[in-house]
Formats: C-alpha cells, sequence, structure tokens
C-alpha cells in the first residue's frame, strides 16, 4: 500500500515552473529522502505528494491507484513538520490523540493506539505533561506520535530536526531510523543536509532546481556522483576539483577527489603545496592545502593528529583509482 509513484509531475506558480516534470518510485517499506539547497522544491514536492498543493500536470498513484485529485485526508498519510504544532492547551496524550478524536474513534481504542505509540516514542511517562513542559526533541515525539496513531501508508517529514540543537539531531537521526526500523512504513522525508540523508535513507534523490540529480543508495552517490553538482553536495568537507587541464593523470574537463583520499606528505615527489589552516577534530585533522597551483585549497582528511604545521611544505597525491572526472557539461566521464 505504501508504493508511492510520482508520473511526470510538474508544478508551477503562476508562469514559474519550480517543478519541472518529474517521475520517481518510492518503494513500500522505503526510507526515502529528498535533498537539496534551500528553493530547489523539497517542500513543494512533498506537499504535492501530501495534497496540499495541486500538481499542474502529471499523475501521483499511491498503492497502485490514482491519489492526484484525491484530498489530502483520502490519501492515508502522515506529515511531521519543523514546527510542530502541538496544541498548548492540551496534554501529550490529548495531542497524539487528536487525529483519532477528530475521525471518531471510540475512547478505549483511542487509549489504546495512543498508548502504543507513546511506548515506541518512550513518552509513556509525559502523557499527561503539556507540551511547555518538554524538551525540544520530546515535543517533536510529539508530532511524531500524532503521526504514528493514524497509522498511515507513509509518512512525510519536512525538516523535522531543523529546529533542534546539533546534539539532538543526531539523537532524533538514530530515533526516526529505529521508528522506520519498527513499523517498515514507507517514510518520505525532506532535509538540506546531507549528512541527515547519508546517515538514514534507503535511497536519497538528490534535488536541484527542481530536477532530479540522482537517485541512489547513500554510498552509491558518495562513491559514484553522476555529476559535479551531486560530486559537491554530497560528503563533508567537500571533494576537491581541480580543472582538467592542470594534471597529467586527468581525464576531464573536472577532476575530482575526495579530502580522504588525497595523499600527504612532508615534502618528496608529487605535487608541492603548502600547509594553511588545519582543522583538529581529534580523530581527524583537516588540512588546507595551498599554492598548489592547482585549485585555492586543497583539503586533504587525515586520521588523527599528523605532524604537519601552518607554513610547511608538503607534497600530494591524488591516486587515479580514487580520481572522478566530468566532462564540461558536468556529467560523469566513464
Ligand atoms: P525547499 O523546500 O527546497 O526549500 P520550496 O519547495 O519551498 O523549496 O520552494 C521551491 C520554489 O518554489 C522556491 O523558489 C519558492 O520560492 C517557490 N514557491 C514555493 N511555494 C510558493 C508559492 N506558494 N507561490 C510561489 N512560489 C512558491
Ligand atoms: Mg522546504
Amino acid at each position: 500500500m505504501g508504493h508511492i509513484q510520482l508520473d511526470n509531475v510538474s508544478k508551477s506558480f503562476g508562469a514559474v515552473e519550480v517543478i519541472p516534470p518529474l517521475s520517481l518510485d518510492i518503494n513500500e517499506g522505503e526510507f526515502v529522502i529528498f535533498v537539496g539547497p534551500s528553493g530547489c522544491g523539497k517542500s513543494t514536492l512533498l506537499r504535492m505528494i501530501a495534497g496540499l498543493e495541486d500538481v499542474s500536470s502529471g499523475r501521483i498513484l499511491i498503492g497502485g491507484e490514482d491519489a492526484t485529485l484525491k484530498s489530502p485526508a483520502a490519501r492515508r498519510l502522515a506529515m511531521v513538520f519543523q514546527s510542530y504544532a502541538l496544541y498548548p492547551h492540551m496534554s501529550v496524550r490529548q495531542n497524539i490523540g487528536f487525529p483519532l478524536r477528530m475521525a471518531k474513534v471510540d475512547k478505549a481504542e483511542r487509549r489504546e493506539r495512543v498508548e502504543a505509540a507513546a511506548k515506541i516514542l518512550n513518552l509513556t511517562d509525559y502523557l499527561d505533561r503539556k507540551p511547555s513542559q518538554l524538551s525540544g526533541g520530546q515535543r517533536q515525539r510529539v508530532a511524531i506520535g500524532r503521526a504514528i496513531v493514524r497509522e498511515p501508508e507513509a509518512f512525510l517529514f519536512d525538516e523535522p530536526l531543523s529546529n533542534l540543537d546539533a546534539a539532538l539531531r543526531v539523537t532524533m537521526r538514530l530515533e526516526i531510523s529505529d521508528l522506520h526500523e519498527n513499523l517498515g512504513t514507507t517514510m518520505i522525508y525532506v532535509t538540506h543536509d546531507q549528512v541527515e540523508a547519508m546517515t538514514m535513507a534507503d535511497k536519497i534523490v538528490v534535488l536541484n532546481k527542481g530536477l532530479i540529480e540522482q537517485v541512489g543508495s547513500p554510498l552509491d552517490l558518495y562513491a559514484r556522483p553522476e555529476n559535479l553538482f551531486v560530486a559537491g553536495f554530497i560528503g563533508s568537507p567537500k571533494m576537491n576539483f581541480i580543472p582538467g587541464n592542470l594534471l597529467p593523470e586527468s581525464r576531464g574537463h573536472m577532476m575530482g577527489i575526495r579530502p580522504e583520499h588525497v595523499q600527504v606528505e612532508a615534502s618528496g615527489g608529487g605535487h608541492g603545496g603548502v600547509v594553511g589552516f588545519s582543522e583538529h577534530l581529534g580523530s581527524d585533522t583537516y588540512l588546507h592545502i595551498h599554492e598548489t597551483g592547482l585549485a585555492d585549497t586543497i583539503t586533504v582528511r587525515t586520521a588523527g593528529e599528523i605532524g604537519l604545521h601552518h607554513g610547511d611544505r608538503v607534497s600530494l597525491a591524488f591516486p587515479a583509482e580514487h580520481c572522478h572526472a566530468f566532462a564540461e557539461s558536468g556529467s560523469r566521464i566513464g
């Protein structure tokens, strides 16, 4: 039932086309993440799936049935937003149970379903509190609980963690992944944060200006970006780009190499450079190498501490098996 197909759907606001015709298959039970820069059309696409936004053309199929003209309620999808939109005067129990009360589910069943959802979300001890007595993470869990009790065909999340601090985002990422594991329900999750996409998705859809740049598993996208956009978007620190005419080993208009694949050593053979700023993360060190004649900065990721300092002359090597080649059009070569 949770199989969702987008068949040439497009969206224009007035004369402005924000989503050119796009097709995509989301399999039953899959955790799919739409990722892309702000303004690329992620929320619009999600809202089209939810039925909160009409499509300008094309069809949306849910569980094999044409849902293009169905109301949001009839689609049986549950949406979770960035702002939790909880009712401040209601308890957690009442907030979670709200959609069931609207659907006139009787009291006993309501109680059972709310308590089951609370258990999944570790909210059992908080059922009688008001939202103001909860932390940000707990409030987001209440919003998710309100989606769970509806037993939807799929969950739609729109940047649900953006309001949380960094540590809590990491915890909530794991909780949402666990939730997906436990429920097995289709999830479509929108974020501009490629780390969220990489850590949670079964399938990532990279969007740019309303276009799909690439669809694949996190590791596919990381190991084999199909174009310069995906190569630059996925991965932190970012892939290095070196114009193709600057290195003898280059095969394309642009060569890309990830920071962990650049080899660095205190002077010797290879390509020269000078250590600039270094970022010491403890487990890793990111060295920013200047004066290479290849790019403004080449970022090198090394494990742990490395005895190189600001101003040291180094030599760099770019192992061919880790180099990505791109044509002038931006497409991957080979
Ligand atoms: P994202 O969620 O990826 O940040 P959105 O889907 O919110 O992007 O927006 C995509 C584009 O559509 C943006 O350029 C935005 O300004 C435009 N847009 C979104 N909603 C409307 C609307 N109701 N009317 C006009 N333009 C809109
Ligand atoms: Mg958005």
